[in-house]
């Protein structure tokens, strides 16, 4: 095991998806394709049009790209609401836009959002999220999303969650009236399904997912998804275009009317680099994710919880798109700490209320058994 060369210790990851702990795990499928897409050359842009081609019919989006995880999807994104098609624009990025401002309803900042400042955007945040600080009932209004664009805004970002105040529809309302895109943080709406449609169904110009959650791809991976010239423009600041100008074309998936005249020089997205194998991983995982359907993955992810259940001899399982398994022990925190110490990762995120959290989503078939032993031991029951 290369675990094992390397001198690092393997762990049971009941966490989810979480990057520090090497997000998702692949099917073997997925690793056949990625090693299948290491033994050959090919353009990358041609591979970008495939993928593309993948992600219009997935999503119903115009065009779309595979980038390396949804923080660059969202960097990218940034850049192509601020430079557009202006290849003098993308040469000046991450400084000088001429639009650099995005706003942002206050009770949706979040860690992820400094991507659109790596790009060289910068936040604006309105209203006064009163409902999560117990002071009052209200969050954010349109109305207040309308009154901060101004000939500095680029976009309006929308962090997709079920409790996100103002709705999409209303925010895209305002922004469209007003002549600017809505740039969707949706990296962890994956499943249902559903949510691949949503975002651009509501109006959305353009869509980040994570392809290393519950997509099953590679840890870095992900997906813009939306407008062609928003997607173009992302594109032309990802790839490597060190060639002369004669001799690359958009490829017709991105290509609207307004080829560029120019190629730009390495974009701010140059670092976001995705490789061959990400790309053709991700798209076998979005394939076998839209193929199994919500009520399949959600019965064999319950199935999982169930064993481990019966192998610790307690919890209970709260039913979802991604079920999870809930456990209340005496002393939360000091049993999370003893699994951990034991190289058993769970959730954290309820551990203000004493529960401790087994996502069933990284767990292979080799790790039910010691993972539910390790919670009888720690647990007792
Ligand atoms: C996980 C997450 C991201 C980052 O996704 P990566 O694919 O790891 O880059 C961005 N935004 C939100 C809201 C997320 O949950």
């Amino acid at each position: 095991m290369i675990y094992d060369d390397l001198g690092i210790p393997t762990i049971i990851n009941a966490a989810g998806t979480n990057t520090r702990l090497s997000a998702g795990s692949m099917h073997p499928e997925v690793t056949a394709a990625m090693a299948e897409a290491a033994a050959a050359s090919v353009e990358m842009h041609l591979l970008q049009a495939a993928a593309s081609r993948a992600i219009v019919a997935a999503t119903g989006a115009e065009a779309g790209i595979v980038t390396c995880g949804a923080s660059a999807a969202l960097l990218l994104g940034a850049a192509a609401c601020m430079a557009r098609l202006d290849i003098a624009a993308m040469d000046a990025l991450p400084e000088s836009a001429a639009r650099n401002e995005f706003v942002v309803a206050r009770s949706q900042r979040n860690m992820y959002d400094r991507a659109i400042r790596v790009a060289g955007g910068r936040i604006v945040e309105v209203g006064i999220p009163d409902r999560f600080s117990g002071a009052g009932i209200r969050d954010a209004s349109a109305a207040e999303i309308a009154a901060a664009i101004g000939p500095r805004t680029a976009g309006v970002l929308w962090v997709a969650q079920p409790w996100s105040e103002p709705a999409l529809p209303e925010v895209v309302r305002v922004a469209h009236a007003a002549g600017v895109p809505v740039l969707v943080d949706a990296a962890a709406q994956l499943p249902p399904v559903a949510n691949l449609r949503r975002f651009i169904g509501e109006g959305a110009d353009l869509v980040c997912f994570s392809g290393g959650k519950a997509v099953g791809g590679p840890q870095a991976s992900g997906m813009l998804a939306g407008r062609r010239e928003l997607v173009a423009s992302a594109l032309m600041q990802m790839l490597d275009l060190d060639l002369p100008d004669a001799q690359f074309r958009l490829p017709p998936e991105f290509a609207g009317n307004d080829a560029p005249a120019r190629l730009p020089h390495h974009g701010v997205g140059r670092s976001c680099k995705v490789g061959k194998e990400e790309i053709v991983g991700l798209l076998v995982a979005l394939r076998r994710f839209i193929a199994e359907g919500d009520a399949a993955r959600s019965a064999r992810l319950r199935g999982v919880l169930e064993r481990v259940r019966d192998a610790a001899g307690q919890g209970e399982i709260a039913d979802g798109a991604v079920p999870l398994l809930l456990l209340r022990p005496a002393d939360a925190r000091a049993a999370e700490a003893a699994l951990r110490a034991r190289g058993v990762h769970l959730g954290q995120g309820r551990l203000r209320e004493g529960v401790l959290v087994v996502n069933p989503l990284c767990l292979s078939e080799g790790d039910i058994a010691p993972l539910g032993a390790a919670l009888r031991a720690v647990l007792g029951g």
